[in-house]
């Protein structure tokens, strides 16, 4: 296991340890990122809130400029018809976006739960010409792989972004693109969530910091993801003649109560082998260029003709 500031503390050398490996990140003082950009690809409202949303908070912290995609329109999650689930969640997701600092946010709207049966050409194209127009250098998302993932839109969503990224850089690919001014520009840093217990995982990220912005993105997931549960079971309490302290005697404090105290075990599991209060984990892949061997070797071996 490595500590990423034990290292040179730059992205480079945590690159160079093996992808196996485990590299802890913690926070960076001032913003190292500034002039980079990353863009956060989930299915569902509650996706980035509860795997990544201290990733994001962190890495804005640091300098990068975030923006949100949100492939689906949610309208199976709510408990209302499937129109005012589309709504309740679209409100949901432009709050969470903003809780965090997101500079922009972008709603694809394919259907809920059915992402497997949409044109994986279409979503990978619409992702291209984001990743290209924001010039994007690190996206964060679902893992690719179909193995153990019962949603098909968490799986559908992570391969679309794995191939955007390398081919957002193929002057080829959407060719016209280039006659709209827009530049191929490829993705070469990417996060993948840890969303299921066979999945890998080589950073865990210290978000103990940020906990307070992963508490407010969840908090916002009021048509899923249990963000008004506290409020919800405090109103409940009440008409039972009981209350909890920990609720405290306004919604958003019960709210903000509830998700820390119920909803972060994992957070809580995956920071305590390293000592950490908070921690996610991510599958961290860098395809960052490097110099060939040819171009090493020319380097070094070169004379004047
Ligand atoms: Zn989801």
């Amino acid at each position: 296991m490595y500590d990423y500031d034990e290292l040179t503390g730059s992205a480079a050398a945590a690159s160079q340890a093996s992808a196996r490996e485990v590299v802890v990140m913690k926070d960076q003082p001032g913003q190292p990122h500034k002039g980079k950009v990353f863009a956060a690809v989930h299915a569902h409202a509650d996706d980035i809130p509860y795997y990544a949303s201290g990733l994001c908070a962190k890495l804005m912290r640091e300098g990068y400029t975030g923006y949100i995609v949100r492939t689906t329109n949610d309208e199976r999650s709510g408990g209302h018809t499937n129109a005012q689930n589309i709504y309740s969640n679209e409100q949901d997701h432009g709050r969470m976006a903003a809780a965090l600092g997101f500079q922009d946010v972008f709603d694809f709207y394919y259907l809920n739960h059915d992402m497997d049966g949409i044109s994986c050409i279409d979503l990978r194209g619409r992702l291209i010409l984001i990743f290209r127009m924001l010039k994007v250098d690190t996206t964060i998302s679902f893992n690719p792989s179909r193995e153990d993932e019962e949603n098909p839109d968490h799986w559908v969503t992570g391969r679309a972004v794995e191939e955007a990224c390398w081919m957002a850089g193929m002057p080829n690919d959407f060719h016209e693109h280039m006659l709209a001014g827009i530049q191929p520009h490829a993705v070469t840093e990417r996060y993948c969530f840890y969303a299921r217990p066979s999945q890998p995982f080589n950073r865990v990220v210290d978000i103990s910091s940020q906990i307070d912005k992963k508490i407010d993105a969840i908090a916002a997931c009021k048509s899923q993801g249990d963000g008004n549960r506290g409020s919800l079971l405090r109103a409940e309490l009440a008409r039972q003649g009981k209350r909890l302290p920990l609720f405290g005697s306004d919604d958003r404090t019960a709210d903000r109560a509830y998700v820390r105290q119920f909803l972060l075990d994992n957070d809580r599991e995956y920071g305590r082998p390293h000592n950490l209060q908070y921690a996610e984990r991510f599958y961290y892949i860098d395809r960052r260029p490097t110099k060939s061997k040819a171009e090493e070797y020319i380097e070094k071996n070169a004379v004047r003709s």
